[in-house]
């Protein structure tokens, strides 16, 4: 059978299953040495290696959490894949135990090699944080001599004051820049390509994992993510090269500047409790259907981040047809309907070999409140807030979550993570891969869910059991207690019991 047929039809794992425990595989597996079994994989960035040393991080992971694969943090500005423990939190069980707030930087944690960035202005990103130190050259020998596949994360999260940042970021409705980078931008399109293509060519790498968690206009709007206030004037973009394209696509870009502006109105309004003669949700809808240029410029920004992903996966296969790209699958895409709605599975399967769907189930509980308190005071502003949960609940097909008041504290059960992983698998229909991100010591609120290994374990193995093709541990290992890892190591070991 073929390589990747053998591991999409399940035929590997059920034949393992049936081998019986896990002592008994390495004559089983020797055949096919990472497919055979559920890829069971980790995230870290780069301040553990240097902290701990890449051989004793690379033990940890492997004899505890039973990780095959490594996706390294290689390139973002953010602190949610890079850094030490986000300040304000409590430090784990291992690594330094002091915030990195005064060193963090972010940036290109490997060598950018100048020739791939020529068509583009953002062309200092080297990561200062340590130094010379090639995190990738550091870890790949480490790595391959204990048989680990290694993936590079890049992640789309950039610092306003890298060179070149202010030219190419997206313009709000009042024409300020700031916020993102313009998706639209031939510039920034270049550095994402010629990024991935640095990478590839220049270390020998077993693919990439690309993370965008930025949300369109319509949801910036609405504030109707789990993680953002409500500013429904800094939407955008409405720069030159989406006016080009809004042309190319046949879109009215003054309309769909005066919507947004109407848009804008509406949610101050809501907000200040001006309820409409019809109602909030009829006003919202109103606005829709009288301005459909909110919906056509909200598509422009989704078919925006979705060409980058297919132009990076485009660009990692014309270096070597083997390697892989994953794409992180942001947490919005499970709590909100209409992020849902233009996030199609089956679409997105044709752009990646792998999605990494995010599951987090225990600070999605006060993630899913939050989200629930935005839709909740604005367009959703009539109904109550607990039976907007009930109702949003059967929407998602959630089961029996806890309550609005206790959801932060109780988390997301380990069902949330079984039907979230099996509505990715039914969605993409064996076109690619589906690895849920596993929620180890995500840092939440004071008295929100924390991680145990009880709930690590429950929520690997509810993962493995609805079919996932392997997990991510998430987010990243310099957040993750040891007894923790431990336990999404057990799960993942006695998945293989059957
Ligand atoms: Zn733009």
């Amino acid at each position: 059978m073929p390589r990747r047929e053998f591991f999409k039809t399940g035929a590997g794992f059920a034949a393992l299953a049936a081998a019986g425990p896990l002592a008994n595989l390495a004559s089983v597996t020797a055949a096919e040495p990472t497919r055979a079994r559920k890829s069971n994989g980790i995230q870290v960035g780069a301040v553990s290696f240097v902290d701990e040393g890449a051989d004793r991080v690379l033990d940890l992971v492997q004899e505890r959490g039973a990780v095959d694969t490594i996706y390294l943090t290689t390139f973002t500005y953010g602190r949610g894949l890079a850094g030490r423990q986000i300040p304000g939190h409590p430090f784990p069980d291992h690594g330094a135990q002091e915030s990195d707030e005064k060193t963090f930087h972010g940036g290109n944690y490997a060598t950018p090699h100048p020739e791939f960035y020529r068509d583009t202005v953002l062309k200092q990103t080297r990561a200062p944080d340590h130094g010379d130190l090639d995190i990738v050259a550091t870890v790949l020998p480490a790595a391959r001599k204990r048989g680990l596949r290694v993936f590079c994360s890049i992640e789309d999260a950039f610092r306003s004051d890298v060179p070149g940042v202010k030219e190419v970021s997206e313009v709000d409705l009042q024409g300020r820049r700031g916020g993102g980078l313009c998706l639209c931008h031939p510039a920034v399109r270049a550095f994402w390509t010629g990024l991935a293509t640095d990478l590839c060519r220049s270390y020998d790498i077993d693919g990439i994992l690309f993370f965008n968690e930025r949300n369109g206009p319509l949801l910036n709007a609405l504030g109707a993510s789990h993680a953002q206030s409500i500013a429904s004037s800094r939407v955008t973009c409405f720069c030159e090269h989406h006016q080009r394209v809004a042309k190319e696509h046949g879109i009215d870009f003054e309309r769909a500047r005066q919507g947004y502006q109407k848009l804008d109105q509406f949610i101050q309004a809501a907000l200040d409790g001006q309820r409409p003669s019809d109602g909030y949700f009829v006003e919202f809808w109103r606005l829709l259907v009288e301005w459909p240029e909110i919906i056509a410029w909200d598509r422009l920004f989704d078919a925006a981040k979705h060409q980058v992903l297919a132009e990076v996966n485009a660009a990692v296969k014309r270096v070597r047809l083997g390697l892989q790209v994953g794409f992180h699958i942001e947490h919005v895409n499970s709590f909100n309907p209409i992020f849902r709605a233009a996030r199609s599975y089956a679409d997105l399967a044709t752009k990646a070999d792998f999605l990494k769907v995010v599951v987090y189930n225990n600070c999605g509980g006060e993630r899913y409140a939050n989200f629930i308190r935005n839709a909740g005071s604005t367009v959703f502003r009539d109904v109550p807030k607990e039976e907007l949960l009930r109702f949003n609940n059967h929407l998602l097909n959630y089961g029996d979550e806890a309550k609005l008041d206790d959801l932060a504290s109780a988390g997301l059960s380990a069902d949330y993570v079984s039907r979230e992983t099996q509505r990715a698998l039914a969605g993409v229909q064996g076109k690619c891969q589906v690895l849920p991100g596993i929620d180890i010591g995500i840092p939440t609120g004071k008295n929100s869910r924390k991680a145990s290994p009880e709930d690590t374990y429950a929520a690997v193995t509810a993962a493995l059991k609805a079919g996932a093709h392997g997990v991510i541990l998430s987010r990243k290992y310099s957040e993750m207690r040891l007894g923790n890892l431990a336990a999404a190591g057990r799960a993942a070991r006695d998945s293989l019991k059957g």
